[in-house]
C-alpha cells in the first residue's frame, strides 16, 4: 500500500478509535499517531517517512561533511594508528556510497546517537535507538512488518509518555498495527510472527496496479465517514456547549 493511504488511515482511524475509548486527543498523539502510521515502512529506502526525516539536498550536505570528518579524524581523533586512518576511510567511502546506502547509515548514525546520549535523559531511549537501528537496517517488510515490532513500539512509547497519560501509546500501537492491517490486504502479505511462516494476507490488491488504488480509495472514504463521524458529534456537541453556555 502506498505510503499516502497508510498516512490517512493509519492516522484517522487511531485517532477516532482514541477518541471513542474515552482517551483526549491530544497534540502529541496526532503526530505520533501520523508517524507510527509510516514507520513500519522505514526499511523501504523510498518510504515517505525516511526520505521527509532525510531530504535529498540534506543528505548531499551530508556527503559532503564526510570530507571534512575524514580530515578531522585524520588529524584530530584521539586514537592510535591505525584506527584514525581506518575511520577517515571508511568517511570517505561514504561519501560515495549510493543513496540508499547512505540513508540506511544516517539512520543507524541517529540512533547510535541517541543510545549513547539520550540514555542520560530517559533509559527508554536506549531502547528506541536499537529499535531504529533494527529497524531501518531490516529487510522490507521483514522484522517492521511483525506483530513483535508493534509490541516494542507501543511498549517504547508506553515507557517514554506512560506518565503523562494513556493518549499518546495507545494512539501510536493502533497507527503502527494499523499499517500491518493495510498490508495484509496487499497480494504480498506479511509473516507477523516469525520465524513462523504464516502469512497474514487477504490478497485484496497489489500496490500500486488498479485494484491497490481501488481498495485504497475505499480505505480512505471509510476512513472519512468514521472521522467525521466520531469529530463530526463532538463538534456539535462543543458547539452546543458554548451556545449553552454563552445564552445562560
Ligand atoms: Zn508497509
Amino acid at each position: 500500500m502506498m505510503g499516502k493511504a497508510h498516512f490517512i488511515i493509519g492516522t484517522g482511524v487511531s485517532l477516532s478509535l482514541l477518541a471513542l475509548s474515552g482517551q483526549p486527543v491530544t497534540a502529541g498523539a496526532v503526530a505520533i499517531a501520523g508517524v507510527s502510521s509510516l514507520l513500519p515502512d522505514i526499511d523501504h529506502p523510498n518510504s515517505i517517512l525516511v526520505t521527509r526525516a532525510l531530504p535529498d539536498r540534506l543528505l548531499r550536505i551530508l556527503q559532503s561533511a564526510m570530507l571534512l570528518v575524514a580530515a578531522a579524524v585524520l588529524f584530530y581523533a584521539p586514537l592510535e594508528q591505525p584506527w584514525n586512518s581506518v575511520l577517515a576511510a571508511i568517511a570517505v567511502i561514504a561519501m560515495f556510497l549510493p543513496e540508499q546506502a547512505l540513508r540506511k547509515g544516517a539512520f543507524v548514525l541517529i540512533g547510535l546517537a541517541v543510545i549513547i546520549f539520550g540514555e542520560r535523559y530517559a533509559p527508554w531511549n536506549r531502547m528506541g535507538g536499537i529499535l531504529l537501528i533494527v529497524f531501518s537496517l531490516a529487510p522490507h517488510r521483514g522484522i517492521t512488518h511483525t506483530v513483535y515490532a508493534t509490541a516494542a513500539w507501543t511498549l517504547l512509547l508506553y515507557g517514554l509518555t506512560g506518565s503523562h497519560g494513556s493518549s499518546i501509546w495507545i494512539a501510536g500501537g493502533l497507527a503502527y498495527a494499523l499499517h500491518l492491517i493495510c498490508d495484509s490486504l496487499t497480494k504480498n502479505g506479511i509473516r507477523p510472527l516469525p520465524p513462523l511462516k504464516w502469512k497474514l494476507r487477504f490478497a485484496l490488491m497489489t500496490t500500486g496496479k488498479k485494484s491497490g488504488k481501488r481498495v485504497e480509495r475505499i480505505g480512505i472514504g471509510l476512513t472519512a465517514v468514521l472521522f467525521a463521524a466520531v469529530f463530526g458529534i463532538r463538534l456539535i456537541e462543543y458547539a452546543a456547549r458554548v451556545y449553552l453556555q454563552l445564552s445562560s
